[in-house]
């Protein structure tokens, strides 16, 4: 089988309603598509969103269309990981991290559907699943909504049986933190999951002094409490906090993940598709920290319920509120059954 085509096709609309977060408005809902052609007549796709800035998703397309897809015409598709490191070297003088790794992820994911789709089954089977089904909580908080709106939503999500939630934290006071906290424990319970994501608004002082309070409300994990690319800082804090730090979603690259979670930076290690390199350099990153110890929850779900399926460390996926559909099974995704990704528009 060899490559006979790469098609890549880009959207960029507003979001009908933008969510913030610490250090940002996302307001678009961005997405580059990629189909691999072959000449078995089988084809593999992925799709790749972006929040944010109007003309991301057609500079990736570009980069795709014009220095990655002529890269890789020809090449047997099956072989994932030698069309990954063709890629990576062909990027390097120009970065790799950024917008290649978009567009080198894109294919990877594209690749894995493809493979799927030849051998008529599941990526995760490819795998070797450890589970068949995803414990979920959903990233429900935002900060755009005022308490009440935060509590309907958190009751919302645990009505659709979710483990538990996950709240953005950090685009205020300390003061203001601990009002929203207190008030969606109040509404899922002492007992449910409860995380906190100050998407890399503090610096190591103040995340120490917030981290200090989260850890009193009994929360699952602090994400992303320094600016993504501070190892020394996360290895002090996590030191000093007893919640676990969870990191990694904007990282490039498994490189990137090799010193922090050697170091003990990261007690919840979160890569992201996109950004750590696809499915290939998600599951290999998450079997380094399953070598230390360090549980692994997607930043995001879609085609990454695949790699959560087949490590040994997943704890969660993450999701939003169920599309109208679909149904948490004791609070649990269930994994595709068609073959290929066929999450991959999720
Ligand atoms: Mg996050």
């Amino acid at each position: 089988m060899k490559i006979t085509g790469v098609t890549v096709d880009v959207t960029s609309e507003p979001k009908a309603h933008p969510v913030q977060d610490a250090i940002q408005l996302l307001d678009r809902n961005g997405v580059t598509r990629v189909r691999i052609d072959t000449d078995d007549g089988v084809s593999g796709e992925s799709a790749t969103y972006f929040g944010r800035v109007e003309s991301s998703p057609a500079v990736m397309a570009k980069i795709v269309t014009d220095q990655l897809a002529p890269a890789i015409m020809g090449e047997d598709p099956t072989v994932i990981r030698g069309i990954r490191r063709k890629l990576q070297v062909l990027t390097d003088y120009q970065g790799t991290a950024g917008l290649s790794s978009y567009g080198i992820s894109a294919i990877d994911q594209a690749l894995w559907d493809l493979l799927g789709k030849s051998l008529d089954v599941p990526v995760w089977k490819l795998l070797g699943a450890q589970r068949t089904a995803i414990p979920a909580y959903a990233m429900v908080g935002w900060l755009e909504l005022d308490v009440a709106g935060l509590e309907r939503v958190c009751a919302q999500a645990m009505e659709q049986g979710f483990h538990g939630v996950k709240m953005k934290v950090g685009g205020g006071p300390l003061t203001e933190d601990v009002q929203r906290i207190k008030a969606v424990r109040n509404v899922i319970g002492p007992d449910a999951p409860l995380m906190v994501d100050a998407n890399q608004a503090f610096e190591y002082g103040e995340a120490l002094r917030r981290g200090r309070v989260y850890e009193e409300f009994d929360c699952r994990w602090f994400e992303e409490p320094l600016p993504a690319g501070d190892t020394d800082g996360h290895v002090r804090l996590a030191e000093k906090l007893d919640i676990p730090i969870a990191t990694g979603e904007n990282r490039y690259g498994q490189a990137a993940f090799r010193d922090l979670i050697a170091r003990g930076g990261v007690g919840v290690v979160q890569p992201d598709l996109r950004r750590a390199g696809g499915l290939t350099d998600c599951l290999e990153i998450g079997l380094m920290a399953a070598g230390f110890g360090v549980p692994y929850a997607s930043h995001g779900g879609g085609a990454h319920i695949h790699v959560l399926a087949a490590l040994p460390n997943t704890i969660y996926v993450e999701s939003g509120l169920l599309p109208k559909g679909v149904q948490l099974v004791d609070g649990c995704y269930p994994l595709p059954t068609e073959p290929g990704l066929s999450s991959w528009d999720g």
